[in-house]
């Protein structure tokens, strides 16, 4: 027996390509293969010290807009975005401070 059978294909929004896998935008909804989606989605993590399920994606145009129309969820995950960055910045403040005075202390020994 033939059948003809029609079959749905994903394909990036972006490049057009058949990929294995894709990421959307939360917002739009656009699709973007691997490659793209790390250049032209803004990744956003759910928490502090956790990434993983629950992480948001958007594309740059929703982004920026999200940005400009106080959406509740994109601003949760902006604040989140910032603590990450704030401590980070306290691990660097902190390690120039640890190599300063170990570098002092062995420039005393020498
Ligand atoms: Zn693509
Ligand atoms: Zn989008």
């Amino acid at each position: 027996m033939k059948k003809q059978v029609t079959v749905e294909k994903s394909f990036c929004d972006v490049c057009g390509k058949e990929a294995s896998g894709y990421t959307n935008c939360d917002c739009c909804g656009k699709e973007l293969c691997y490659e793209c989606g790390n250049t032209e989605l803004k990744e956003y993590k759910h928490a502090v010290h956790f990434s993983g399920s629950g992480d948001g994606s958007y594309c740059h145009e929703c982004d920026a807009q999200l940005r400009g129309n106080g959406d509740k969820k994109h601003a949760a995950y902006r604040k989140i975005e910032a603590l990450r960055n704030e401590e980070s910045g306290w691990h660097e403040d902190f390690k120039k401070r640890m190599t300063a005075a170990e570098s002092e202390l062995s420039g005393l020994s020498a």
